[in-house]
């Protein structure tokens, strides 16, 4: 994806993939840095300092893109611990990878002569991190790179981020022939991603395509609104904010092809509240 600023996304928010998620004492956790995590990082600065602990999903450029501007990584006294997968392709862990987005090539300071203290962590799957009162785990999520979804919990609320995710196809299917990180079978998988959002308080599951879309975007690992309202209602989830919204899509294209799909879905109140996550949105759980 790309970031989309500009009158026709001023409602949802044009910046790419980015969220923070606040525990109960303050403690900051990041999903992601595509170019939201530029404002957030001005934010951040006028807070009290807290240690920033970071998880990229994945590290396609819509992920990560913000991070050479993340304004916390040049102040000396920010403490910044950068979690991610390790690519099973390349052998590249996660500092290795986000060190060649800020190559000379392309950015003016090299990520190893930046001032804050920055460290990295190697996430495995199912691997848990505790932050004082949050644990984070991980979870593989099907996209054409590896891709962890995360899940947040405080022992009493769970948030869950899908990062990029396209369901899983039985080999069968038409499009399926792109190659996936994992390698257990589709209805596996498919057990194993709907079991890690299993009653989560609020889940943000990538919801990039109408089913006509993805008519010709099998295997570019993004979900539908279809495939999304039917995991959420699979897995008993109280709250769905659909994102990654299509790029070409302006704010009232999105308003209708979602109302379509909640009256073609028969969305009803029993069901989860499903909602479009705009940028800036807060939600308290
Ligand atoms: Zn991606
Ligand atoms: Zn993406």
């Amino acid at each position: 994806s790309i970031a989309v600023p500009g009158q026709h996304t001023r409602r949802y928010g044009g910046n790419t993939t980015c969220l923070e998620i606040r525990g109960e004492h303050d403690e900051v956790v990041i999903l992601d840095a595509g170019t939201g995590i530029f404002p957030l990082g001005q934010q951040l600065l006028s807070r009290e300092s807290k240690p920033i602990h970071l998880f990229i999903t994945h590290t396609h450029w819509d992920h990560i893109q913000g991070l050479p501007m993340f304004k916390p990584l040049f102040d000396p006294n920010a403490d910044i611990t950068i979690y991610g997968p390790r690519d099973p392709v390349s052998g590249l862990d996660i500092r290795e990878r986000l060190a060649l987005q800020m190559d000379r090539h392309f950015f003016p300071v090299p990520l190893d002569r930046v001032p804050c203290a920055l460290r990295f962590v190697d996430m495995s799957e199912a691997q848990q991190v505790h932050i004082g009162s949050l644990e984070v785990t991980s979870c593989l999520f099907n996209h054409p790179i590896v891709n962890f979804g995360y899940r947040v919990d405080d022992g009493a609320k769970k948030f869950v981020f899908t990062g990029d995710h396209e369901w899983p196809k039985e080999p069968h299917s038409l499009g399926n022939e792109r190659p996936t990180i994992s390698t257990s079978a589709p209805h596996k998988q498919r057990a194993n991603s709907i079991n890690f959002m299993r009653d989560c308080d609020v889940l943000v599951i990538d919801t990039a395509y109408t089913e006509e879309e993805y008519l010709t975007r099998h295997g570019w690992g993004h979900g539908t609104f279809d495939s999304s309202i039917k995991a959420a209602r699979e897995a008993g989830v109280k709250k769905a904010f659909l994102t990654h919204h299509e790029p070409s899509r302006t704010d009232d294209m999105l308003d209708h092809v979602f109302q379509e799909a909640l009256i073609r879905n028969q969305v009803e109140d029993h069901d989860p509240t499903f909602l479009l996550a705009s940028e800036g949105t807060e939600v308290q759980i």
